[in-house]
């Protein structure tokens, strides 16, 4: 038997080893004078029984076996606490934390301390067993047998906490039903029991599409439930629903049979959809009806709105992928004009797309381009348009002109993005000064900080411009403009007031202003639309100007007939 004894006093651990090697057991006995000691003990090696002082400094012996007990298999030992006070409370209150017998020292006698031991490791054994098995059944009351998914039961009780505690946040929970396509065909051609072994494999490929924060559950037959918790945007649902019927679009193989098998999901919100689990549950289900009514194998909202969303986004991305191979877009360009001599001093690249059957703008479509990640393709295609573009300007009319192209927080993120400006810029003559990249607030706050700012450097050694694009829409947080190597701030055409009369939105913008001129940032104004906004950036001090009240964003035969002929 092992025995591992804690205790600070060094007389009283003598008392105890002369009370065991009186055993005729002789057990083996390992000694420390800690409980932090004794926990690290514990660490490298499994002990029988734990022989422990109550009274130690720091951590005293209670708060050691609460440690311990809360411990996988409740720490794997016997505990026989020790006290100079014979103290029942005390006596108590070791019981409750988890001892399994308590001696005062001054009873130690050999044969005490050897009863004490025995009957501690007898007591632990029959408590470990009780609590197998109310590890057991709470498993067999929680989980579904065949998937190991949560069921039922535990399902629609965590839905209710959730909802319960997302009314004090502001963000949304979504549920998702799901309903495998023709599953009933499945179980009657090939068999129950191939049935279950593809119920296996699907869980198996949904969880891949999970992030592991999400409670997915069975809640019977061919019917699974996957509450998403947090989420700010309705959009994040999609996206996960997206990803588990692309992942089952690749047939499955068991038992020797190919089988394809998709999947219905029907998405309902709280709180914009309803505002207990009941109410919330119904609406899924209609939403999944409606999924496999419309032809399965897709996802459906229950509130109209939000299908309609849905529907424009998922059309405007099937067409972005037709575009982006028929190289369907086209830039326009922006004068942005210097303040004070009111010459044009260069350009900012926007991406226009003529063709689009839904008429989608900017605004619009970079976000969906954002989320499926089609802007690598497309932030590729303006970057090269646009430098080439810039090239051929300089050389035919003046080498000083420059190029603003917006960069998105996904491109940022890509290790590849320095090298590829770096080998646009050599391919076209252009120098890296006469380049300023454009990136929002948001895209130095994205998931991956550490590789966006070590893009930012990167791009910053190369000789490139950075600008703060829509400075003061977002977090207008002045630590960006002091921790990344920005050079140009460009204030959002939100902050400009539309006359004097609007006090505080005045004062707003020439705070700011103040603020980015003191640390030396050079400030651009956009979206400048009328002589009182005109007059206001040159008060302002801004350095460039850019917006309708001098020319909109044109095609670059437009900008070259009315900027660049002399
Ligand atoms: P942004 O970079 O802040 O661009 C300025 C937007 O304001 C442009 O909208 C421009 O047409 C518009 N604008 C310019 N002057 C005025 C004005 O006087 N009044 C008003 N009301 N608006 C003015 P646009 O072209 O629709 O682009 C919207 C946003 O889409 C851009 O905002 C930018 O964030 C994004 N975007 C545009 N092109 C690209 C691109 O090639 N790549 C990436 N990643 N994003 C782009
Ligand atoms: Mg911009
Ligand atoms: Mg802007």
């Amino acid at each position: 038997m092992e025995i591992l004894l804690v205790d600070d006093d060094a007389i009283d651990r003598e008392t105890v080893k002369r009370a065991l090697s009186k055993n005729e057991y002789a057990p083996r006995l390992h000694e420390v004078c800690s409980a932090e000691e004794g926990l690290k003990a514990v660490e490298n090696k499994r002990f029988d029984v734990l022989l422990l002082d109550y009274r130690m400094p720091k951590i005293d012996g209670i708060e050691m076996v609460i440690e311990l007990r809360s411990r996988p298999n409740l720490g794997e030992m016997a505990i026989v606490m020790m006290s100079n006070s014979d103290d029942e409370v005390l006596a108590l209150s070791c019981l409750q934390a988890g001892a399994q017998d308590f001696i005062t020292k001054s009873e130690i006698t050999p044969a005490k301390l050897h009863r004490a031991i025995i009957q501690a490791k007898k007591r632990f054994e029959l408590e470990k067993k009780l609590y197998d098995s109310f590890c057991q059944v709470r498993e067999l009351a929680e989980k579904d047998s065949l998937t190991g998914l949560s069921n039922r039961y535990h399902f629609e009780e965590a839905l209710k906490v959730s909802i319960a505690n997302n009314k004090r946040s502001q963000h949304n929970i979504a549920l998702l039903l799901l309903d495998l396509d023709h599953f009933k065909n499945v179980n009657d051609t090939y068999g129950h029991e191939t049935g279950d072994n593809l119920l296996k494999h699907v869980v198996d490929r949904i969880s891949l599409c999970l992030r592991g924060n999400e409670l997915f559950g069975r809640l019977g037959g061919d019917e699974f439930a996957i509450l998403i918790t947090g989420l700010t945007f309705a959009n994040s649902a999609t996206a996960v629903a997206q990803r588990i019927i692309q992942s089952l679009e690749v047939p499955i193989e068991i038992d020797g049979h190919i089988i394809q098998c998709g999947v219905s999901v029907g998405i309902a919100m709280h709180p914009q959809n309803a505002d207990t689990a009941e109410t919330l549950t119904k609406y899924a289900d209609i939403a999944m009806y409606r999924a496999k009514k419309q032809g399965r194998n897709q996802l459906c909202y229950f509130e109209e709105l939000m299908q309609e969303q849905f529907s424009r986004n998922y059309q405007i991305e099937i067409e972005l992928k037709k575009s982006i191979k028929n190289k369907d877009f086209e830039l326009h360009y922006q004068p942005v004009i210097n303040t004070k001599s009111k010459e044009m001093v260069g350009f900012e690249a926007l991406i226009r797309w003529p063709n689009c059957s839904l008429k989608s703008t900017p605004d619009e479509f970079i976000p969906i381009a954002e989320q499926s990640r089609l802007i690598d393709k497309i932030g590729e295609w303006v970057l090269d348009t646009a430098i080439k573009q810039l090239s051929v300007w300089q050389t035919k009319f003046n080498a000083e002109l420059t190029m603003a192209i917006n960069i998105s927080a996904i491109q940022l993120v890509h290790t590849s993005l320095t090298s590829s400006i770096e080998q646009l810029l050599a391919k076209y003559h252009v120098a890296p000064e006469s380049i300023v990249l454009e990136l929002t607030e948001t895209a130095l706050l994205s998931q991956d900080e550490e590789s966006s700012s070590r893009r930012i450097a990167q791009l910053n050694d190369l000789g490139c411009k950075l600008a703060l694009d829509d400075f003061g829409t977002g977090f207008s947080s002045l630590s960006h403009l002091l921790n990344y190597p920005i050079n140009i701030v460009k204030l959002d055409k939100s902050l400009l007031p539309q006359s004097n009369a609007e006090i505080r939105h005045l004062a707003i913008v020439k705070g700011i202003a103040v603020m980015a001129s003191t640390i030396g940032l050079h400030i651009i104004a956009e979206g400048v639309e009328t002589q009182f906004q005109h007059e206001l950036c040159c008060q302002l001090n801004a350095d460039e100007i850019q917006g309708y009240f001098f020319e909109r964003p044109l095609s670059a035969v437009a900008i070259e007939k009315k900027w660049l002929q002399t």
